[in-house]
């Protein structure tokens, strides 16, 4: 542990995680919805405001990505019922009420949960742009963006990110099918096919030694000095925080749509695989705007990268890296991959989220094998972190959870190649 940190060390809950004990972490500074949201520092009206924006490029999406056509271009997954998964499970521990799957794993055009936040913030850049330039307004018929005049219009700015890989594969098919030039900054970790995916659609990949803080630095760099060049700031951008939590908005009446009630009777617990916690804080930011205290919140993160648990539970947030404690950040989650949470995030959702957990990578793997087998359904390991929510939150002897809705979120996993996905699945071990 560095010097600046010692006095954490009396911390029990630092102490396991610098052990890389698998833990529950129950939040002491949870507040009732109403009083958690009034603190995040964005409305209702603003998650509206975001959905409002996805509508008016529903038919520019649908025109543009075919796979997005079934919805009329609203990038939105399947909600699934997992009884085989459940029945297995409940082998290893209690796991009252039902289990469910919200599939971001399959959402159209980059297969994973940043087909949420990166792709809305592609759009909103270009929709800004385009209307400033005298191209666009908000009564046309957004496919117009898409003509040759447009895109070369487009294709005189840049974008920069920085990536553990699946944001970058998300902004990076986005801009380059607007025709902007995008720059991607991929962490060490980025999966190589992801890397080609993005060459294949003529993107800028940089490949960096270090970890995901790295890449983003340098995208924040390769941005700061070029007027041109706009950079999508993982860390800090609340626009990205946007685009995640229009989907807490749209579960309402998906969830309906299943016969699936939520009210304090009918508590729904959901389970976010953290990274850097723009993905899992915006998404929960909706889910409280909709269902206020009737949903539960919670961020899964690897023992090697609770970035989150730690920022949180000693109230330095983005002031501590997992590194500080002697982590070394390294997982087959490569999504969840991150050091150093968001600031933004922590502050935002320190009031609003029941709890954190960790788990190992070995868990990570074998919970993917169990999914594999008992429902054909294949995600890529970050995506898993949610599964192990569910029995910790029953292993509570006083929780009454038979009328309880558990939905783990799966962030991604529908483009991994084949090949890859054996690889992971021969990691997990049979229970
Ligand atoms: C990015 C990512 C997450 C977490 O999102 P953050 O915004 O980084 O917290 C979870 N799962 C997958 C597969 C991801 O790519």
């Amino acid at each position: 542990m560095t010097d600046k940190f010692a006095q954490l060390h009396r911390l029990e809950i630092v102490q396991q995680l610098a052990a890389q004990t698998a833990v529950f972490w129950n939040n002491p500074q949870q507040l009732p919805a109403t009083e958690g949201l009034a603190q995040v520092g964005l409305t209702l009206e603003d998650v509206q405001d975001a959905a409002a924006r996805l509508q008016r490029f529903a038919p520019l999406i649908a025109e543009a990505f075919p796979e997005s056509r079934s919805r009329g271009g609203i990038i939105e997954s399947e909600v699934v019922a997992l009884p085989a998964m459940q029945h297995a499970l409940m082998q290893q521990g209690s796991l009252a009420g039902k289990l469910w799957l919200k599939k971001d794993s399959h959402l159209p055009i980059s297969g994973s949960i940043k087909a949420r936040g990166g792709i809305y913030e592609v759009l909103v850049l270009a929709e800004k742009l385009a209307v400033d330039a005298g191209l666009l307004s908000e009564q046309d018929d957004y496919r117009r963006l898409l003509s040759p005049e447009c895109r070369e219009f487009f294709g005189r700015y840049k974008i920069a990110v920085g990536s553990t890989g699946n944001l970058g594969l998300s902004i990076g098919i986005m801009g380059a099918t607007l025709g902007f030039q995008v720059i991607v900054h991929m962490s060490a970790d980025a999966r190589e096919w992801k890397k080609q995916r993005l060459r294949d659609h003529q993107v800028t990949v940089v490949e960096h030694e270090d970890d995901y803080s790295v890449a983003v630095e340098q995208g924040r760099q390769t941005a700061a000095n070029d007027p041109y060049c706009f950079f999508i700031d993982d860390e800090h951008s609340h626009t990205l925080f946007l685009g995640y939590a229009v989907a807490g908005l749209r579960l309402p009446e998906q969830l309906a749509a299943l016969g699936i009630s939520v009210d304090r009777e009918h508590p729904l617990y959901v389970y976010l695989p953290c990274g850097v916690g723009g993905g899992p804080g915006g998404v929960a930011f909706g889910l409280k705007l909709a269902f206020g205290d009737a949903v539960h919140c919670f961020f899964a993160e690897p023992t090697h990268s609770p970035c989150m648990l730690l920022g949180m539970s000693t109230g330095y947030h983005d002031a501590i890296s997992v590194q500080d404690i002697g982590l070394d950040n390294q997982t087959i989650a490569d999504g969840l991959a991150v050091g150093r949470a968001s600031g933004f995030v922590g502050r935002a959702m320190q009031s609003l989220i029941d709890g954190c957990y960790t788990l190992s990578d070995q868990r990570l793997a074998d919970l993917q094998l169990l999914l594999h087998r008992t429902e054909n359904i294949q995600l890529e390991p970050s995506a898993l972190a949610g599964m192990q929510g569910p029995l910790w939150v029953c292993s509570d002897p006083t929780s009454q959870l038979d009328k309880a809705t558990h939905l783990v979120w799966a962030t991604g996993g529908s483009m991994v190649p084949d090949e890859e996905m054996q690889r992971y699945l021969a990691m997990g071990q049979a229970q």
